[in-house]
């Protein structure tokens, strides 16, 4: 699985990437948007300009008439009056036509001129130099010093004032018609640039959005089959451990050779009926067998011979005592019956029938048949009562020593 460090840094890388993308995008927008706005400032300003030389133009051609009828009424103060009139408008004029001829509109910024313009002011139309011959006749017009002289001159001016009227609407119409050009770019750049950015914005969704919901899906996928397993094994180590455990509680409480319950479990368990008995005062039994001259076997037939028996024995054991009774391995080739709910009679007559069913079983190992016979020591509370598990078994051994006393293959219940 990647590393947490690993995941975070490709999560980043990617997210980077797709912001970085929207911030050009953005910027260039702005950008766009920023140089559309400004100019269109720029076209309304320069029409104004070529607008107003429209108006200043007029407004010589209108004077220049005024001032011969001031001339003609001698009326001094008005010919004074339209002389300013006159002398601003052409200063005025020379001026925006300098700005207007040259391209700097503004004092930091100079709007180059297309080639229309150029065409109109400098070469086929020489827009400039009419213009500036139009001024100069204002300035001819006030240094006139006869009223002839100065009809003359104000005949050329209006005269000229026409032509000079259609060129500077025709400069009016080029500016206009180039800021519109100027705006219609501009808007096929944004239009340009917005489609740009959904394609972007596409491809970002297909190869970074995507990608990294497939990844993150694939993560989460992988944690949840993660922990499914280790589920899983938890799952089965626990079952593990508690074969473990019940094989080893086995081990503890039982004889590996006979399968029998051992001595542990038979001390437990005697003491469970000891107890119970100095209560409910139940009756039980407890039987101590021991395999008469058991060495011999062993010596005479080996060692594995001798488990044989000792398995043999268990099976026999087993198939006679009732489901209540219990046999235990309590060592050696020594074995423990107890009897639960039985009387000292009905116990003796039980050992009895062990005693001889084993006097007559055929014992067949590899291609041997032996015999073998037991001597059988039985403990019955109807004698003597005990209260511990030592008291029982040593009465039972008692027993046992007095049938092994007797001769062996015997049966001996405790009197007292
Ligand atoms: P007695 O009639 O007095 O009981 O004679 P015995 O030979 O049975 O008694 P003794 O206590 O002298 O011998 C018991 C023998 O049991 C000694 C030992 O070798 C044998 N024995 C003890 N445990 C095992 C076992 O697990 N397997 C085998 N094969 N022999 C065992
Ligand atoms: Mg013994
Ligand atoms: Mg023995």
């Amino acid at each position: 699985m990647m590393q947490s460090r690993e995941i975070k840094y490709s999560f980043t890388q990617h997210y980077l990437i797709a912001v970085v993308l929207l911030v050009i995008l953005s910027s260039t927008t702005f950008y766009i948007l920023t140089t559309a706005l400004k100019s269109s400032e720029t076209t309304a300003f320069v029409v104004n300009l070529s607008g107003k030389q429209r108006m200043l133009s007029q407004r010589i051609a209108l004077y220049s008439q005024l001032y011969i009828n001031a001339i003609d009424q001698k009326n001094n103060r008005r010919i004074v009056g339209i002389q300013t009139v006159l002398e601003n408008a052409a200063d005025e004029m020379r001026l925006e036509n300098e700005r207007l001829s040259s391209g700097e509109i503004y004092p930091e910024k100079k709007v180059a001129l297309s080639n229309t313009l150029q065409k109109l002011y400098f070469e086929k139309n020489h827009l400039k130099d009419r213009v500036n011959a139009y001024t100069a006749l204002v300035e001819e017009l006030i240094r006139s010093k006869t009223r002839k002289e100065a009809e003359a001159i104000s005949d050329k001016i209006i005269k000229s004032s026409n032509a000079l009227l259609g060129d500077l609407n025709m400069a009016v119409l080029q500016y206009q018609i180039e800021g519109d050009t100027n705006i219609s770019n501009v808007q096929t750049m944004v239009l340009v640039v917005w489609i740009i950015t959904l394609f972007t914005l596409l491809l970002e969704i297909v190869f970074i959005f995507q990608p990294m919901a497939h990844k993150m899906a694939t993560l989460f996928q992988k944690i949840v089959w993660h922990e499914h397993n280790l589920q899983e094994e938890i799952k089965i180590r626990t079952n593990s451990l508690t074969i473990a455990n019940e094989k080893l509680a086995h081990l503890a409480s039982h004889d590996p050779l006979t399968g029998l319950k051992n001595r542990l479990n038979m001390e437990t368990e005697l003491q469970e009926l000891i107890d119970h008995q100095n209560i409910y005062k139940s009756s039980y039994a407890v039987v101590m067998l021991d395999i008469d001259w058991f060495k011999k076997i062993n010596d005479t037939y080996g060692h594995d011979a001798g488990d044989f028996v000792l398995c043999e024995l268990s099976k026999i054991f087993l198939d006679t005592v009732r489901p209540q009774d219990s046999v235990y391995r309590a060592g050696g080739e020594e074995f423990v019956i107890i009897f639960n709910r039985i009387t000292k009679e009905q116990v003796i007559a039980k050992c009895e029938k062990i005693r001889q069913r084993i006097q007559e079983h055929h014992f067949d190992y590899n291609d041997l048949t032996f015999h073998i016979t037991i001597s059988i020591g039985i403990y019955h509370p109807e004698t003597v009562l005990v209260n511990s598990v030592t008291e029982a078994l040593k009465l039972a051994d008692n027993a046992l020593y007095e049938a092994k006393r007797a001769g062996r293959n015997n049966v001996v219940a405790i009197d007292n």
